[in-house]
């Protein structure tokens, strides 16, 4: 017998510590899949849902980029076996609607039972919000067999736990909506985990000219490393005419905003080419406004 009772570490107020308790986790339904957790990143979304920045309800346990071993499976569930390594990810996937069935799961708007009823109860058996749709911020999670994919074992944990959001997240903007052909004049907006993976990508697509842009210098130094060819700091005061001289005079062919900086997506569409494609990848805060004039 599995045991049920698991740590984790809930949101009981909002811009508060978390409160680290026993909490019971439900087994496995149809469909989903139970993981022992080995590490689960922490990551900037986490961080703004724990500030209250997004609202919703509580108490809640979030995380959602995390990596484990599988537990147990529930019925019809043949893609993994116990004891397998595997990541798991807040996408969730119905297979069933449009999206699923055209391959973009990402944007599935189909409902599994994991959407209306959490697998989470606290001791005195009320519900606790399942955080991103993962709860990984816990000793082990139930989620959709949808949201977990082999890994190799050996991979160390707190690497490989970064794919399951950071990594994809610049990746899949670069690689797949954009679909970067090589040659090309790309600015990656912000050099942070997403911003690093877009750089990364581009540079991987054949980018022919990749400038990071960010405000700390760390952060610039680690986006040469994973291939800009060009690091520029954001409050530099011509940094729109350098990247237009970057950039043969006409702007990027791609801009890809990996920040949830509103300055940073009001600035995008000056810096992209007549004809080119602004990608907002990061995330905003709920109420963020953003001006900018088209005729620019
Ligand atoms: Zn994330
Ligand atoms: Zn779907």
């Amino acid at each position: 017998m599995q045991e049920n009772t698991v740590k984790a570490a809930v949101c009981r107020e909002f811009g508060s510590t978390l409160s680290i308790e026993w909490v019971e986790l439900a087994s496995p339904g149809p469909g989903e899949v139970r993981v022992r957790l080995s590490a689960c990143a922490i990551c900037h979304s986490d961080i703004t849902y724990m500030s209250g920045a997004w609202g919703g309800d509580l108490p809640a346990v979030y995380g959602h980029e995390a990596v484990g071993v599988v537990e147990s499976l529930g019925a019809g569930v043949f893609k993994v076996r116990e004891g397998e390594s595997v990541l798991v990810t807040l996408l969730r996937a119905c297979g069933e609607c449009l999206f699923c069935r055209s391959g973009d799961e990402p944007l599935c708007e189909g409902e599994v039972p994991l959407d209306t009823h959490s697998p989470l109860t606290d001791a005195q058996g009320s519900p606790i919000v399942q955080g991103l749709r993962t709860a990984g911020f816990a000793e082990a999670v139930v989620v959709s067999e949808s949201q977990i994919a082999s890994i190799p074992a050996d991979i160390p944990a707190p690497s490989a736990a970064l794919l399951a959001c950071g990594v994809i997240t610049g990746y899949g903007a670069v690689a797949r909506v954009a679909g970067v052909p090589p040659g090309s004049r790309v600015v990656p907006l912000g050099a942070g985990g997403v911003g690093l993976n877009c750089i990364q990508a581009a540079a991987i697509m054949g980018a022919l000219t990749n400038i990071a842009i960010d405000l700390s210098p760390n952060k610039l130094e680690a986006a040469m490393t994973f291939g800009a060819t060009h690091a520029l700091h954001a409050t530099r005061p011509d940094v729109v005419d350098e990247i237009k001289t970057l950039t043969a005079g006409r702007g990027a062919d791609y801009v890809f905003v990996a920040t949830g900086s509103g300055a940073a997506m009001a600035v995008a569409p000056l810096l992209v080419r007549r004809g080119g494609t602004v990608v907002l990848v990061g995330m905003a805060p709920s109420g963020l406004k953003v001006e900018y004039e088209p005729l620019d």
